[in-house]
């Protein structure tokens, strides 16, 4: 399983649940390299094979090298997790520029567009592939919108719950489940984008009346992989409390 963005956050829950489950893991990362290494080293002392590799998911050229060295080091992938994203910045409209929706766009719609034309090549079963499974972390922002605070993030996901549609049906006949996960309030560093508090102000508004973690993502996305779920394809689970 390769996830992208795994050096800290719901992208390393992800890598541990599915260490749990005994897969073999590729952490990429792309700032977070100390992070990313000492949790490949927690994830090999239970037995599994686990290694980091950097790249920018926006840039072609560093996708396509990652993909490579997936090949050297396992010589088969069977899941991709496209969990990297970022915020892209904080406030409404009017604090909205070109430069900063080219940059999210670039992580949160290219990064995964890429990967998943990376993995689905080694996929599919019509060329040789063995079947697999891509998973987008997406977030409930995709439905609500985002307003306020961060609506361009929302359309990025918005995109990529489109693209989860799509590639669902594309790759359906050749082994390639898509599925999509859309976390709602989850504790992480992704709220520093935000002023500081907005998890502990947001949680009381929760159905559920609290905040989830990192590892509640991560247990959709591994069932999500799993072969429990081999019917299932262009499907999301939300993982929001209710909201
Ligand atoms: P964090 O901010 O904690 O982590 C973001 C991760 O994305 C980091 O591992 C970071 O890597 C990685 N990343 C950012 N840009 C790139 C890039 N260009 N290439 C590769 N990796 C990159 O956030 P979360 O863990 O919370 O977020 C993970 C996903 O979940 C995101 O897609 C986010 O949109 C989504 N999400 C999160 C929610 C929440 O409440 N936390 C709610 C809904 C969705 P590095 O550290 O190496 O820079």
């Amino acid at each position: 399983m390769l996830v992208t963005g795994a050096g800290r956050g719901i992208g390393a829950a992800v890598a541990r649940a599915a260490a749990a489950q005994r897969y073999n893991v590729v952490i990429n990362y792309t700032n977070s390299r100390g992070p990313a290494d000492t949790l490949a080293a927690e994830l090999r002392e239970t037995g599994v094979r686990a290694y980091t590799v950097r790249a920018d998911v926006a840039d072609e050229a560093e996708v396509v090298e990652m993909f490579a060295d997936v090949d050297r080091q396992f010589g088969r992938l069977d899941v991709l997790v496209n969990n990297a994203g970022i915020a892209g910045g904080y406030g409404p409209l009017a604090t909205v520029t070109a430069e900063m929706l080219a940059r999210l766009w670039a992580v949160n719609i290219t990064g995964p567009f890429l990967c998943a034309r990376e993995a689905a090549a080694r996929m599919r079963t019509d060329e040789g592939g063995l079947g697999g499974s891509i998973i987008n972390i997406s977030s409930k922002a995709a439905v609500l919108g985002g307003p306020n605070e961060w609506v361009y993030y929302a359309a990025s996901k918005g995109a990529l719950d489109t693209m989860t549609t799509g590639l669902a049906k594309e790759l359906a006949n050749v082994g390639v489940r898509v599925n999509g996960v859309r976390p709602g309030l989850i504790e992480s560093d992704f709220h520093l984008h935000a002023p500081p508090g907005r998890v502990e102000r947001m949680a009381p508004g929760i159905p559920m009346e609290r905040s989830g973690s990192a590892a509640e993502v991560a247990g959709a996305v591994v069932w999500l992989a799993s072969a429990e779920a081999s019917y299932v394809t262009g499907a999301f689970i939300d993982v929001t409390g209710g909201r």
